[in-house]
Parts: structure tokens; C-alpha cells; sequence
């Protein structure tokens, strides 16, 4: 398995690979960069088909956060770390103490916080051996807590205005959306489309989230694998990643691809496949940083959570430049955005 020479290898600054026995924890670390700040960005739980693929996962993931994090304006670098998830180290506090350790071992050059596969209890646990940190319950109107629905947030601010920038649309009243994944994101998601009078597509692989969903609010239901051809004006990916590639980019329905789901784009190029059929991308890191701005506020402290929100509005405003740039250069999106992204790191 190539490190250095890996393709998604781009100069990060440490990778740290952390095996626990007793827990059964195996997790990889990986810091990205720390020009900004401490490297910041979630633990993500998953079943990897190989080390390999979460290997790549954790490459791929930490430096979409240091471009994620610059864009956004925060004082923090990108990292991020994969727990490989095996039925013989199920979850359990001694596993999150584990990763707590392995976190604090790095003396605050990575801030961990909840991703996919993990919740606010998981980094409890995790806050109990360290303050290295974030996501964790807040009281009396403190920024902090679960990260999930003020990624939604965002993401629904940045779809209205990827609607009216390619639509010309100036609500969403009627708009037709295809929703991939109804989890943590994706359902606050969708309870915000439909309050604005989106007309609402899911799908989910967890019949479990899916009924959540259908139970509450009015969707037609489609089969995973039709999801990302639904005739629909949107398309908002938030599962997970690599799913915007050469083969599935000419059958999209939608003209607007606006989502939650970090590193949608298998390759830098699929930017332009997208850009060629004159679909309008919101660059994944720039849409979906509600979140991590919310980690921030709550690691830094002295925060409301109307001040969260506040700052959650600067998304739409972010993403009409990218898209008004690109237009005018000719560019895809995605490369105005990285261009972006990579002025600011180097600026620090
Ligand atoms: P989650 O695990 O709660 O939800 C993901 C959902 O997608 C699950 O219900 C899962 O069953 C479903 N899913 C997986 N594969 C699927 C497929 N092929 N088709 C349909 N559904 C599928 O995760 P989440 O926290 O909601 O995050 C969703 C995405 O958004 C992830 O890519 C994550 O990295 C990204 N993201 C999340 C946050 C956050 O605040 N939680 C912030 C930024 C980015």
C-alpha cells in the first residue's frame, strides 16, 4: 500500500496510524495541514473494504477540511481521522477512549468531532481523555452540539442560491429535489425544503432513516441506485463520496448539483464533465461547511448560537462569487474554489 507516493498523497504533514488491541480500535489520523490552525475536521466510522480504501478516505477527507476551513475563514488547518469499523470492535467507550488517546497524543495538532459512523455520545466518550474535541452538548444557547443540523443549513441556504444562480429562481416553492442519504444532514434537510416548498426525492441504504423520513414529511421514495438519475432540478448528495465520476455524470437529470456529502467528485476533472453539461456544482467543502463553523465557535468558545447561524450565512454570498467567477472565467466551479482554497492556506 503506497504512503508518499499514494495519488492522493498531497504533501500532508503527518499521517499516524494507531492500533489498540484491548478495544479493538484501529483508526488512521491524518493532518493535512496546520498553516491555519490546528488541524480540524471529524472521525468518521466506516466498514472499509480494505485499509487501502481507508487509507485513501482519510487522505482525501483531511484535505477537503484545510480547503473546507480556509474558504470558511477559520482559524483552523485540516485533518481527519477514519475509525475502521469491524464487527469484532463494535462501538464502546474503551474504543473512544482508545481514539481519545491517540487524539491526545498529537497535543492538540488534530481537533476531532463527530462524521459519519460516530454521534455526540461518541465524542463524549472521547472528551473523557480529551480536550481535543468538539461536538460536544451545549447549554443555555453556547454554540457547540451536534454539528448536523447547521450543516443542513447551510446547505439549504446554498441550494437556494445555486436555484436562483442557475435556475433563476428566487424560491424554492415547486422545485424538484433528490436527496441521497437521509441521515444526520440529510434529514434537518429535508425538513427545511419542504417548509420552503420543495417538492422532495430520497433515497437511503437504512431502511431504518428512510421510515424516519417518510413517517414526517411528504417524499417519494426511489431505489438507491436511480437516486442520482432522478428527474429532479437538484440533486443534493449527502451520503458519501466519489459519486460524481466519468460514468454517472452524463445520465444526471438535475442542472443543479448541491449537497452535504464531502468529496462528491471522484476527480478534479469530473468539475468539468459537470461543467461541459452546464450543470451548476456548489463545491462540497464551501456548501457544507456550516458544521465545522460551528465546531469552531464551540472549540474557541464564547459563542451563541445565533452568532453561529449568523456566520452560516456567509455561505450563499461565498458560493455566488464561485459561481459568478467561474462563469466569467469559463472555469468549473470546483477549480475556482480549489484556487481559492490554495491562495489562502499559502498566504498564512
Ligand atoms: P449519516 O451517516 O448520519 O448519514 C448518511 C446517510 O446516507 C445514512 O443514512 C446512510 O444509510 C446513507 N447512505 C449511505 N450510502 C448510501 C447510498 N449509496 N444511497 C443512499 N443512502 C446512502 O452522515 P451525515 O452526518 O448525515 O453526513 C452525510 C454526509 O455529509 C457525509 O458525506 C459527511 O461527511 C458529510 N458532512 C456531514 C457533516 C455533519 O455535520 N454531519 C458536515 C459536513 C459534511
Amino acid at each position: 500500500m503506497p504512503v508518499f507516493d499514494h495519488p492522493d498523497f498531497d504533501q500532508h504533514e503527518s499521517l499516524h496510524f494507531v492500533q489498540d488491541p484491548n478495544s479493538g480500535l484501529k483508526t488512521i489520523i491524518a493532518i493535512h495541514s496546520t498553516a491555519l490552525g490546528p488541524a480540524a475536521g471529524g472521525c468518521r466510522r466506516w466498514q472499509y473494504a480494505s485499509d487501502a480504501d481507508a487509507l485513501t478516505d482519510a487522505l482525501r477527507l483531511s484535505r477537503g477540511m484545510t480547503y473546507k476551513n480556509a474558504v470558511a475563514g477559520l482559524k483552523f488547518g485540516g485533518g481527519k481521522s477514519v475509525i475502521l469499523a469491524d464487527e469484532n470492535a463494535p462501538k464502546s467507550p474503551e474504543l473512544f477512549h482508545a481514539f481519545g488517546r491517540a487524539v491526545e497524543s498529537l497535543n492538540g495538532k488534530y481537533i476531532t468531532a463527530e462524521d459519519v459512523g460516530c454521534s455526540v455520545d461518541d465524542m463524549r466518550q472521547v472528551n473523557e481523555v480529551t480536550g481535543y474535541v468538539s461536538g460536544l452538548p451545549r447549554s443555555g444557547g453556547n454554540a457547540g452540539g451536534d454539528p448536523s443540523p447547521l450543516t443542513a443549513m447551510g446547505v439549504f441556504l446554498g441550494i437556494e442560491a445555486a436555484v436562483e444562480s442557475r435556475l433563476g429562481a428566487d424560491s424554492l416553492k415547486g422545485v424538484r429535489v433528490a436527496v441521497q442519504g437521509v441521515g444526520h444532514v440529510g434529514l434537518h434537510l429535508c425538513r427545511l425544503l419542504h417548509e420552503a416548498g420543495a417538492i422532495l426525492t430520497v433515497s437511503d441504504v437504512n431502511r431504518d432513516n428512510l421510515k424516519l423520513t417518510q413517517d414526517e414529511l411528504p417524499v417519494t421514495e426511489i431505489a438507491p441506485p436511480d437516486l442520482l438519475y432522478a428527474d429532479v432540478d437538484v440533486l443534493a448528495p449527502c451520503a458519501l463520496g466519489n459519486i460524481l465520476t466519468s460514468q454517472t455524470i452524463p445520465k444526471l437529470k438535475a442542472t443543479v448539483v448541491a449537497g452535504a456529502a464531502n468529496n462528491q467528485l471522484a476527480t478534479e476533472a469530473d468539475g468539468a464533465r459537470l461543467a461541459d453539461r452546464d450543470i451548476l456544482y456548489a463545491p462540497d467543502y464551501v456548501i457544507n461547511a456550516g458544521g465545522i463553523i460551528n465546531v469552531a465557535r464551540e472549540y474557541y468558545g464564547g459563542s451563541s448560537e445565533e452568532e453561529v447561524r449568523t456566520e452560516i450565512g456567509g455561505i450563499p454570498e461565498r458560493l455566488k462569487r464561485i459561481f459568478a467567477e467561474a462563469k466569467t472565467s469559463k472555469q468549473p466551479t470546483n477549480v475556482i474554489a480549489d484556487e481559492l482554497a490554495r491562495r489562502i492556506v499559502a498566504s498564512a
